[in-house]
This record gives structure tokens, C-alpha cells and sequence, in this order.
């Protein structure tokens, strides 16, 4: 289980001390201690053979203080209510930190959705929006994909939606196809604003693309664009993994051939490198998982799952930075430990907001009816990250505090100033000693 608080009575919290440098009321401590709202559901599914199954689901909404709550729905074999609502925390904070007008939320379904037929997978898609109707909504609450959802499970979704609601609802969903109110731009948004915030951090630090090398674990949506567009800016990729395994090669490698070969074979291994028209065996060297986080790289970008490096190896690693794409792969303990080595943190909260920022994009297009080129999303895209990232990088030099800190009190501050702006503590009177905002 993830634990986004990282909640515990013996030791202080990553958020203590985010509330440490934040003068703020009790209020917001108290409204941040907990899910507003954690909606439990049993969906029916008519399985193929005729038989009914039924799979145990959530939709958490985390706070909606700043705008209605967004976020994902993943379909995992373990996911937990635990687990929903710790996402669903970090989409709150995430969503303040890159200052967009929503709260945070997370839905998923205990499910694998690999042992489904597509009809079982299409069938539960719309069971799951029929179970959580009465609490979704373009101004309530509006998911999107996540592990293993997609833009055809979206177009699913939003079109149950619409059949429930007897009219067209784009904005209720976002990560949809194009051709049903999807944005240009999305597929790739992930990736892009993950490397817009390392170029961000590489120049503060007086370095260029050329001088560094990029180990990526994790090669799926996220992370393949993000290691495509590095490569084309001039970093070298000389690494990347998926769950089976990683591949190798201190010259750098090319991420667009591999991942063609990825998806025609399923496999990273015994690549077919194609440059242009010829096509060739490469002899990249193979790697275990571990042995990839263990690169001597500049840059270790974690782009698969939460939880991947923790106090057992993080004494082990030897990147001077990490890029957190996957939300949560890098655990409280390991924090310290990688603070005591000097190791800077990119967190998630802000490395992976372009999905986002472009989710948000498309709820913006679907309201207002008016759809923008790819160079537009990726311009509005570009505009916002860099306004946020580069006053949580000041933030941090300002303070003195990790990335993450700063990226919580830029986030945290920005939903207690909207939670003050409705009455605190002080507006109502103090009450026995407590501080007030
Ligand atoms: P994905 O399912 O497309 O890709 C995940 C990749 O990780 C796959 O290649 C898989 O083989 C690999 N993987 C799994 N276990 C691994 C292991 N032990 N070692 C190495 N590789 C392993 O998912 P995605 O959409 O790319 O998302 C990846 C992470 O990024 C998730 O944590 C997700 O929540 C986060 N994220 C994604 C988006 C987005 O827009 N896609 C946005 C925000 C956050």
C-alpha cells in the first residue's frame, strides 16, 4: 500500500514540514487529513461464457476546494481503497501545484484486465460509469485514464455517460479519442512536460542536454515519450526497462525503433535497430531491473510504478538526479536517504502534471466548443509548466527545502489561501489558543 500522507505516529510527515513553512490555519490541516468523499461500488459484469461476476470498485475525491475534483481510473489486481485514496491526495496537491481550477480525485477497479475479453473490458467500462454516476460530472468530478485505461475505455465511459444523460457530455471524461472531443496533444502530454521541467532544472544547473545520459525505467506511454523527445533534444538514452527487463548501451540509444520493435514483438530484448530503411540486430547489452536503477547516469527517470526505491535500495543508487514520471516511486524513507546523498528529487507532483494540464485543456475545449491545433495545446501546455516549475525551483532555493517540499508548499498554500478565502478559524473567532490564518 502507498500512503501519499505518509501518515505515522512516530515520525514527522512530508507534510509537517510543508505546514512547518506555511503559515496556515488548522483549517486546512484538518480538511487535508482526509478524502471528502470515498464512494465503495460492486459492478455486475456479464462475463462471456454467461456467467456474472462482480468486481469491487472506488472513486475517491480528495478535496474540491479550488474547482471539481479530476483524476484517473486505473484497472490493477491491486488496487486497494488505500491505494485510491493516496492517488487521489497527490491529484489534489498536483492540480494546485501547476495551479489549474480543480480538486484532486482517483478512481479504480479491482480487476485484471488482461484475463477480459474486449467485451468483458468494454462491459465493465460502462458498469463502472453506471456506478458512480450520481457522483461524476464536468463540474463535479472528471476522471481520465490511468494504468491500464485507455483513450478507447474513455470514449467507453463518456459515452454511457451521454446515454444515461440523453445528451452529448464531452467534458465529463478526458483522455478520449479525438474523434469524440479528445485533444490534440494528449497522448504525449506526459512526456513532454517531464522533460520541459528537466530542461528546467538542467539549465538552472548551467547543464546542457549533450552532458547528460538518461537511464528510463518504465517503457509505456510516458515514459517511451518522454525518452523519444529527450533523445531528439540531445540527451543520451543509455538505458531503458520495461517489466520484463532492460537494455543497454553506452553509445545511447534511439527510443522510436525500439519501441516499433517493442510493440511488433512485445519484446525489448533482441532488438531489430532500423535507421531509416535498414534494418540491422543491435547488440545492446541486457540488464536486470535493479541493475537499471543502479546506473552511474546523470539523470534515473522512474516512469513505471509507485514504491520502486525505498530505504533498501536507495544507499545504492548513483544518479545525480531523478525524474519521478510514475506517481509515488520513490517512498518517504528513501527520501531522506537520497537527501543525505545529495541526490535531487524531481517529484512527481510536478514532473508528471502534463497529462494534466492537457486533461484540463480538453475540458476547457469541450465547454467552450472550440478545438485548438496541436502547436496551441502544446504552447499552452509549454506556458503553464514553465510559470510553475520555475517558481517551485525558486521556491526550493528560497527556502532551502527539497523540490518535493516546495512543490507541496506551492500546492498546499495555494488550497489552504482558497480553503481561508471561505472563512478560517480567525474569521469565526479564535478558540482556545489555536493559530489562526
Ligand atoms: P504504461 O502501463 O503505459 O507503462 C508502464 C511501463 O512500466 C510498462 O512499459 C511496463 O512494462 C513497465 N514496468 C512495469 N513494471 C516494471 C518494472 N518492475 N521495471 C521496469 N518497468 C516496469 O503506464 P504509463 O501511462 O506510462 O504510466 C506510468 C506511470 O506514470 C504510472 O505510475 C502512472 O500513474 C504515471 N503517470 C502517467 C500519466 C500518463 O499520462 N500516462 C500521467 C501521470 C502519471
Amino acid at each position: 500500500m502507498i500512503d501519499a500522507r505518509q501518515s505515522n505516529d512516530d515520525n514527522p510527515t512530508r507534510l509537517d514540514v510543508v505546514y512547518d513553512h506555511l503559515n496556515t490555519s488548522d483549517d486546512a490541516r484538518e480538511r487535508l487529513a482526509k478524502a471528502k468523499l470515498a464512494f465503495h461500488v460492486n459492478i455486475p459484469v456479464r462475463m462471456d461464457d454467461g456467467s456474472l461476476r462482480t468486481f469491487e470498485g472506488w472513486r475517491v475525491q480528495y478535496d474540491d476546494t479550488r474547482g471539481p475534483t479530476k483524476g484517473g481510473i486505473r484497472f490493477h489486481p491491486q488496487v486497494t481503497a488505500e491505494e485510491v485514496t493516496s492517488l487521489s491526495f497527490w491529484m489534489t496537491i498536483k492540480c494546485a501545484v501547476v495551479d489549474l481550477p480543480f480538486g484532486g480525485a482517483k478512481g479504480g477497479v479491482n480487476v485484471d484486465p488482461k484475463s477480459l475479453s474486449r467485451l468483458e473490458l468494454e462491459r465493465l467500462s460502462r458498469g463502472y460509469i453506471r456506478a458512480v454516476y450520481d457522483v461524476v460530472g464536468p463540474d463535479r468530478d472528471i476522471p481520465a485514464p490511468d494504468v491500464n485505461t485507455n483513450a478507447t475505455i474513455m470514449g467507453w465511459m463518456a459515452d454511457e455517460y451521454a446515454q444515461i444523460e440523453r445528451r452529448q457530455v464531452p467534458a465529463v471524461i478526458t483522455g478520449k479519442p479525438l474523434g469524440l472531443g479528445g485533444s490534440e496533444g494528449r497522448v504525449a502530454a506526459t512526456g513532454r512536460g517531464a522533460l520541459q521541467v528537466l530542461n528546467i532544472w538542467a539549465k538552472r544547473e548551467g547543464k546542457s542536454p549533450e552532458d547528460l545520459t538518461v537511464a528510463v525505467q518504465g517503457f509505456g506511454n510516458a515514459g517511451y515519450h518522454f525518452a523519444r523527445l529527450a533523445h531528439e533534444a540531445g540527451y543520451k538514452i543509455v538505458a531503458v526497462s520495461d517489466s520484463k527487463g532492460a537494455i543497454y548501451s553506452d553509445e545511447g540509444l534511439d527510443p522510436e525503433p525500439i519501441w516499433r520493435h517493442k510493440h511488433k514483438t512485445r519484446k525489448l530484448k533482441g532488438m531489430v535497430y532500423c535507421d531509416a530503411s535498414v534494418c540491422e540486430e543491435a547488440a545492446f547489452d541486457t540488464l536486470t531491473n535493479d541493475e537499471l536503477l543502479e546506473l552511474d547516469v546523470d539523470i534515473l527517470v522512474l516512469a513505471a510504478l509507485e514504491n520502486v526505491i525505498t530505504k533498501d535500495n536507495a544507499s545504492k543508487l548513483k544518479a545525480a538526479a531523478i525524474l519521478e514520471i510514475a506517481n509515488g516511486p520513490v517512498n518517504f524513507e528513501a527520501d531522506e536517504t537520497l537527501e543525505d546523498k545529495g541526490i535531487a528529487v524531481l517529484p512527481d507532483v510536478l514532473v508528471n502534471s502534463g497529462g494534466v494540464i492537457v486533461s484540463y485543456l480538453e475540458w476547457v475545449q469541450n465547454r467552450s466548443g472550440d478545438y485548438w491545433p496541436q502547436d496551441v495545446v502544446e504552447k499552452r501546455l509549454a506556458e503553464r509548466l514553465d510559470r510553475e516549475a520555475e517558481a517551485c525551483f525558486q521556491l526550493a532555493a528560497d527556502k532551502k527545502v527539497s523540490f518535493r517540499t516546495a512543490a507541496y508548499i506551492q500546492g498546499i498554500g495555494r488550497i489552504a489561501e482558497a480553503m481561508g478565502q471561505r472563512g478560517t478559524a480567525s474569521y469565526f473567532g479564535e478558540q482556545d489558543g489555536r493559530k489562526s490564518a
